[in-house]
């Protein structure tokens, strides 16, 4: 019993020095990009529509979101100039931290053989018939391409971060361009399958995608994640949540503005879906109530914490049962697969 307890005391303080670590990097990434956005900054159309008209939808921590009224995307009303975009992501010692983190807990789950297959994975396997070519934009350390080589006769990988598109390629043994797609020199209506997983809301001009459906063999298939706009936390916390409260997420799609992107770039829907995943915790909600540095995700009330646990443990267990949220396209993330028109 003695035993148990320190070990929960000690799993307690690592969890608290993870929340703290957190909680300073994203202050601190937020300070940079308010300081960029100061010195200069472009105000942004709808990457759909290439149209201004939009009305207002809240003031996030680092820039103020709109919403087109002809498809419906909240954006991002300003973002970085072209020098800006570089310093963030080449020079941003708070980014590339957070690229380390991500890499020690990669090792760790390597070394203790816990490299856990995403749902993703079924998703494509099911809806790409062929399994020639697959190409995986902003893939990381190319994880998700690890468990797809089996399937597919090769896989690729473009990824513009330095550091982690060369640790990928030689950790899983992959191919991973470290240069821009449209720079790239890849054949034609050669790949059936592409993948863009949390990357599309990242995204200033969403104009590669017309160098996507190039590459796409007909009826090939593109996979998009991506966060919702429409889901049930996001109506809760609004510009509090995690997708919009630091920087980097500049596109919020819906199902609405999903199916202008689609006609824009030449593609037939598929299957479009929410996930099951509330993404809102008992601590969470009371924090919000009394904590004016709210951070979504990393919030910690000590004595709350058998709560937070239990509330999260019960909810996953009663959303997964019911699916009420996919149901009702209430769910936290998006999940889109197109096919080449
Ligand atoms: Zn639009």
């Amino acid at each position: 019993m003695k035993l148990r307890l320190s070990q929960h005391v000690r799993r307690y303080k690592e969890y608290k020095k993870h929340l703290r670590k957190n909680i300073r990097y994203t202050h601190n990434l937020n300070r940079f990009a308010i300081n960029e956005l100061k010195k200069d900054k472009i105000k942004r159309k709808c990457p759909i529509c290439n149209i201004p008209d939009s009305t207002f939808v809240f003031k996030a921590p680092v820039c103020e979101f709109v919403k087109c009224k002809k498809c419906g995307l909240v954006y991002a009303k300003y973002i970085f100039s072209e020098e800006g975009v570089q310093r963030f992501y080449e020079n941003n010692k708070y980014y590339q931290d957070g690229w380390k983190t991500d890499h020690d807990v990669l090792l760790k789950n390597i070394k203790e053989n816990k490299l856990s297959k995403p749902p993703i994975v079924d998703t494509i396997l099911k809806f790409s018939k062929k399994k020639g070519k697959c190409l995986d934009i902003g893939c990381g350390f190319g994880e998700l391409l690890y468990h797809l080589k089996p399937h597919f006769k090769s896989v690729e990988g473009v990824e513009l971060n330095v550091f982690t598109s060369k640790v990928g390629a030689e950790l899983f043994d992959i191919t991973i361009h470290n240069e821009e797609l449209t720079k790239l020199k890849l054949k034609s209506s050669s790949y059936d399958c592409i993948i863009l997983n949390q990357v599309i809301e990242h995204l200033d001009s969403l104009d590669l995608f017309n160098k996507v459906n190039r590459l796409l063999k007909p009826r090939g298939i593109l996979y998009l994640g991506c966060p919702y706009m429409d889901s049930l936390s996001m109506k809760l916390l609004k510009d509090k949540h995690i997708h919009i409260n630091g920087i980097g997420h500049i596109n919020m799609f819906n199902f609405h503005s999903f199916r202008k992107f689609a006609e824009k770039y030449k593609f037939n829907i598929l299957s479009i879906e929410t996930d099951n995943k509330l993404d809102v915790w008992f601590n969470d909600q009371i924090s919000l109530l009394f904590n004016r540095k709210f951070l979504h995700r990393f919030t910690d009330i000590p004595f709350l914490n058998p709560i937070n646990v239990g509330s999260y443990l019960l909810s996953n267990w009663f959303f997964n049962k019911t699916k009420l949220l996919s149901k009702n396209r209430l769910g936290s993330y998006l999940k889109v697969v197109l096919e080449k028109k």
